[in-house]
């Protein structure tokens, strides 16, 4: 704690390197490498680093920001552009990233030029969209052709692959079904190419399922893990899916310490006519009687969401916040809290993904 400015965003890059094996070793043991998302934590390249000593063949990001920090840093593996780019930045993407995902034609085509120009050889991972209604070709029969094409036709391009994203946009579950689904695909694709592909990208984080229940289809050998590596058991993989294998994974690699700036009794209940809050919201408040409360100062505008603050301590609830202030309910706690006392919060996806990029938070590397 000595010396530290507040809020503090603390990150652990132990546990970050701890999580980033257990991953990769369970998906080497199914076959399946393990592409390193960093776009969950702002691209720090001190667990860009961490991830790779962890396993990690390949750095991805949806940023191109990001995967430039890594290129300065020195990160020796290769990197990708998981946003399909926009054509605005198909120079940069090329430049920076030896892999991306696309899905059209047009922005293919100006990969293929920027690549001409730039004397290299940039690497294409199509996306087929299995129905979660993101990104990708959902006409089957199209997106063969286009993967014959880029064979063919586009000198400048190598077709490294194929991929698919589940569990973003329609919260579609990658079964069995699914990832088989992309097998064939890509079966289809290597008998009109005649050749095997490189990379078959089973999905995110949600796709580890099938790594745990032991059924992914041997094909599909690599995976694009983000959320898992940072917040294992309080993700969707345990949290929506109820996977137990996750709960031997840190769920405190990025903790948040805020700083106590008031502590008072008073109502639950506001006291006047009640109109809308801060964000133009209805509140909906119960009345608990004259509770004993913790102000912290740190608010919405930097974790967005106060259901996603788990706080350390037992007994302390977070039960309302504006966009610079959050507070907690300490009334049942043991832990009593003072002006000035530090309050530390584990923290879900959404919220370190916000609070990795906020100005107001300071981070520290531990
Ligand atoms: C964000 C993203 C991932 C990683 O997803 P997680 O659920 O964080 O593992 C993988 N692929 C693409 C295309 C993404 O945008």
């Amino acid at each position: 704690m000595d010396n530290r400015k507040y809020p503090a965003l603390v990150i652990d890059r132990k546990k970050f390197r701890e999580n980033a094996e257990f991953i990769c070793r369970k998906c080497y043991e199914k076959g399946v490498v393990v592409t390193g998302v960093i776009k969950g934590f702002n691209g720090f390249t001190e667990l860009a680093e961490e991830y790779v000593a962890g396993g990690a063949s390949c750095i991805a990001s949806s940023r191109l920001e990001q995967l430039e920090d890594c290129r300065a840093a020195g990160i020796a593996v290769p990197l990708m552009m998981i946003r399909v780019p926009m054509l605005s930045e198909v120079d940069d993407v090329v430049r920076v990233a030896d892999y991306s995902l696309n899905s059209e034609l047009a922005t293919l085509v100006a990969l293929n030029e920027a690549a001409k120009e730039q004397e290299k050889t940039h690497r294409v991972i199509l996306m087929t969209d299995l129905g979660d209604l993101r990104e990708g070709w959902i006409d089957y029969d199209e997106f063969v052709k286009v993967a014959e094409l880029v064979e063919n036709e586009f000198d400048a391009l190598e077709l490294a692959g194929i991929g698919t994203n589940l569990g973003c946009y329609g919260s579609v579950i990658p079964t069995e079904e699914k990832m088989k689904q992309l097998a064939e695909l890509a079966a289809a694709i290597e008998t009109k190419i005649g050749r095997s592909l490189e990379i078959i990208s089973g999905g995110a984080t949600s796709s580890m399922l099938r790594i745990f229940e032991g059924d992914m289809p041997e094909k599909i050998n690599m995976l694009r893990i983000g959320e898992a590596v940072l917040v294992g058991p309080l993700g969707d993989l345990r949290v929506a899916y109820g996977c137990e294998a996750v709960d031997e994974m840190n769920d405190d690699v990025c903790v948040l310490e805020a700083e106590v700036i008031e502590v008072k009794t008073k109502p639950s209940y506001p006291i006047g006519e009640l109109g809308v809050d801060a964000f133009g919201n209805k509140g909906e408040y119960v009345d608990r009687g004259e509770r004993r409360r913790a102000l912290l100062a740190i608010g919405r505008a930097d974790y967005v969401d106060v259901s996603k603050l788990i706080p350390v301590d037992e007994g302390f609830e977070p039960v309302g916040a504006s966009g610079d202030h959050t507070i907690l309910d300490i009334t049942d706690a043991e832990r009593q809290l003072q002006v000035g006392d530090i309050v530390q919060l584990k923290l879900t996806y959404s919220a370190i993904l916000a609070l990795s990029g906020s100005r107001n938070v300071k981070k520290y590397f531990i």
